[in-house]
């Protein structure tokens, strides 16, 4: 262990996710998870946490983010291969291919814990509603985020409305009716539009989705993250 160790504040860090690891370690044996905790691991949200908790474990995870103090939880080959072949992520994130958005590393989380789907634009296209469909009401995650971002190329690019190479221009048309509904040309605003308009198809395209939420099984929320300060913000949506 020695070995691993890097400073005394890292070995305290440790030693105090080690104690929380075996503290939860009890909830874990109903969850299927086995009765072994690694120093990095976190406990998993109980089963029958709310929206409103799975919510606030993503957004914890953002804060560390933003904070500099990141667990990076649950990435040990042991944690991949105690989730076997079963997973239950608490959270889905619809968010952009933008290499400057990797879901899981702005929400620090690791294996198991978020299910993600991402396309230029955070646009959802058949595929994508589809995909998350699995994820919330086969795998269960109690959260579905579409995560937006300041300066977007892909709105940006529906914006100019230039022509473009290839398939480029075949994301165009899930974004117009954000361009249309944003009454702007300015381009965060029209982010942040995009977002909202993609919450609204989720919503009301997915009758899986919709009566998930109707249950209250499931909370649909958009969010904007910003490059300058490695914040999600959440969105009035
Ligand atoms: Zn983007």
């Amino acid at each position: 262990m020695c070995d691993e160790v890097r400073s005394n504040s890292e070995i305290s860090r440790r030693h105090l996710l080690k104690i929380a690891g075996v503290a939860g370690a009890g909830a874990l044996a109903g969850a299927g998870i086995p009765n072994t905790l690694y120093a990095d691991e976190l406990p998993p949200l109980p089963s029958d946490a709310t929206p409103d908790q799975a919510l606030q474990t993503l957004m914890a995870g953002n804060k560390r983010f933003m904070a500099g103090k990141v667990t990076s939880p649950n990435r040990t080959l042991a944690r991949l291969q105690a989730l076997g072949e079963k997973q239950a992520p608490y959270a889905s994130v619809l968010g952009c291919a933008d290499s400057r958005v990797p879901v899981e590393v702005l929400f620090d989380t690791g294996f198991g814990d978020v299910f993600v789907c991402r396309a230029a634009g955070n646009i959802a296209t058949p595929q994508i509603i589809g995909s998350l469909e699995y994820g919330t009401i086969v795998l269960g995650s109690k959260v579905l985020m579409v995560l937006g971002h300041v300066a977007c190329g892909a709105v940006s690019a529906t914006l100019k409305g230039d022509p473009v190479p290839g398939q480029i221009g075949s994301l165009y048309p899930y974004i117009y009716p954000s361009i249309a509904q944003a009454r702007s040309k300015d381009l965060n605003t029209v982010v942040a539009q995009n977002v909202r308009y993609q919450v609204d198809l989720l919503r009301n395209a997915s009758p899986v989705i919709r009566d998930l939420t109707r249950e209250k099984k499931l909370r649909v929320v958009g969010g904007v993250f910003d490059f300058h300060d490695g914040r999600v913000t959440l969105l009035d949506t």
